[in-house]
Formats: structure tokens, sequence, C-alpha cells
């Protein structure tokens, strides 16, 4: 094994990269061989990850404040390696295309932002020309968990169950994939999603439309109330609904791509019943071929996605 290596790349050069997401917070890390090097940079900088007046501390700021920053936690992460720095990525929730956020609608002052241009500029004044990429925050935990369970050469989709539904991918390929936007239902009182359209995944299963959905009862009342002997009927058949819409854009995913391997994560996944999800699976994937799927849940950790964000920077700048 030694020797193949040694005859494959001959003294390879570590690759080092900076991977930054954003979303209620902003995390920062240098990774070096796609493993975290060092701490961990955040802003705002002290503070629980779910404290609810976090979620609101980057929504209020404006782009250019924003984009600050960020660089000023990039720079801290990179101190030392700026000259050696490979590949910068930064995943936000947002759809991003050539390096412009087209779509944010949880940080909605950027939308429209040419958030890569915006950033390699201000990187100059930190001392750092490395190329920028700019990523889908699903895709940056796809990623992450590509490389954490040893998967780089495989295809692996994941569901972020949070405040909206994201759907990632990896490897990466162009294309919109909004899969949280999945149409899973004709019914037409169906409009919570946060982008306006009817019958979507994200108005069923996202955070913000279950409180939207359940005005009197938080999400979590709503699943304890489903779990209880004589528990509410409308809770109940919430439950159903919710998990039925999971495995629905599940399915619509494999009759697409195929199968394969689909993590679920996010501080939502708490609410999953795995046995119900592949009840329902079972029953809308029916071709024998496609059959060799699997669900996992895995726990979410902001250094998966700060990893994520750097491979798939790493990736790009290689491409
Ligand atoms: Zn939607």
């Amino acid at each position: 094994m030694a020797d193949q290596d040694n005859v494959s790349n001959a003294t390879p050069k570590p690759s080092r990269t900076v991977g930054i997401v954003m979303s209620e917070r902003i995390f920062a890390g240098l990774v070096v061989d796609h493993k975290i090097q060092g701490e961990l940079q955040s802003y705002p900088a002290n503070s629980t990850p779910h404290d609810a007046d976090d979620d609101d501390a980057l929504v209020e700021l404006p782009t250019d404040s924003l984009v600050r920053e960020l660089c000023k936690l990039i720079a801290a992460v990179a101190k030392g390696s700026e000259s050696t720095l490979d590949a910068v990525g930064l995943a936000l929730p947002g759809l991003i295309r050539n390096g412009v956020v087209e779509e944010a609608p949880n940080l909605p002052q950027l939308k429209g932002a040419r958030i890569q241009e915006l950033l390699t500029a201000e990187l100059v004044n930190h001392n750092i020309t490395a190329p920028v990429t700019v990523l889908n925050d699903a895709d940056g935990v796809a990623a992450g968990l590509a490389s954490r369970h040893g998967k780089l050469d495989h295809m692996i989709r994941v569901w972020t169950l949070g405040t909206g539904i994201g759907y990632g991918r990896y490897p990466f390929a162009q294309g919109v994939w909004e899969g949280g936007h999945t149409v899973v239902s004709l019914d037409d009182k169906e409009r919570f999603c946060g982008c306006g359209g009817r019958g979507h995944m994200e108005g069923i299963m996202g955070h913000r439309a279950m409180r939207l959905r359940f005005l009197d009862l938080e999400p979590e009342e709503v699943f304890a109330a489903a779990s209880t002997r004589n528990g509410d009927p409308r809770c109940l058949e919430f439950k159903h609904l919710w998990h039925k819409a999971l495995a629905a854009a599940t399915a619509t995913s494999i009759h697409q791509a195929g199968p394969g391997k689909f993590f679920l994560t996010g501080f939502n996944v708490r609410f999953v019943d795995l046995n119900l999800l592949k009840d329902y699976l079972h029953q809308m994937v029916k071709m024998s071929p496609i059959q060799g799927y699997s669900v996992e849940i895995v726990e979410d950790h902001h250094t998966t996605r700060v990893i994520g964000a750097a491979v798939t920077a790493e990736q790009a700048a290689g491409r």
C-alpha cells in the first residue's frame, strides 16, 4: 500500500484550504488534508448554538459588513498560511450560481449579492489570493459527510431538517437541486413553504412552516402529543404527513438519480421515526432495480460543514 502511494503521488503536498459556513452563526476553520487543524472561529463569538437572539444577528447585518466579518474569520484561521492556501470555500443557505446568491430566504439581504467577487476582493486586504468557491450549505454537508465517511468516490445525498429543508448532494453537479421544495402534496391548503410555493416538502417539514401551521403548539409539543397514547389526533395525523413528505421527496430523488445513501441531519432529526419512514419509502419505491437505497441519521456538527466547504472548494480549484 505504501509503495502504491509512493508511485501515484511522489511527496504529495498537503492540501490547505479554509472552510467557512454561514447559517444562524458563522464558523470557519483551516482544513489540511480534509481534517480541521487548530480551533474553529465563530461569529458572533460567544453564544450558545441555539440562542434565539443569535438567529437574527446575521439577518440584520448588511452585505458589506457581513463580507468584512467573513474575511476577518478567514484571515484569523489562515494566519501564517495566507500564501500557501489552495482555496477558500463558503457555504451558505441559498440558491448559488456562479458565485452569485440568486435566492436566500433565510438571509434575504444577500439576494443578488456577487458574494464570490466581494470575498475575493476583500481577502486581498488580508494578503489572501486563493480562489474562492461559494456553495449551498446542504451541498457542503454532503461533501463533509462524504469526506468523513470515506466516500469521496460515491454519490451521497443529504436532507438537512432545520428552519428550512436543505437538499445536498455530492459530488458537485451543475443544476438548481432545490430538493427541499420538491412537491409532495397536491392539497391546495399546503402553502406554508418559505418560498411561497404550494405543496412543498419544506412547507410541511420546515421548522418555520410547522410553527405557522400550529400557531398554538411548538413543533416539539406536536411530536410529543403525537407519541402519547390517545394522543391528539391532529398531531398524530401531522406526524404521519411529515414522514410521508420526507419519504415522498426521497422516493422522487431515487426515481430520478437512482438508489444510494441518504443521510438525515439538522436539529429536527430528533422527530424522525426511521421505521415509519422506511415503511412509507417501501410503499413508494417498488421497482426492484432501485431498491438498494439506505437512510441513516447523522449528528449535525458544524465541523462536518466546515470540512465540506473546504473539500468542495479544493475540488473546484482543481477543475
Ligand atoms: Zn418552497
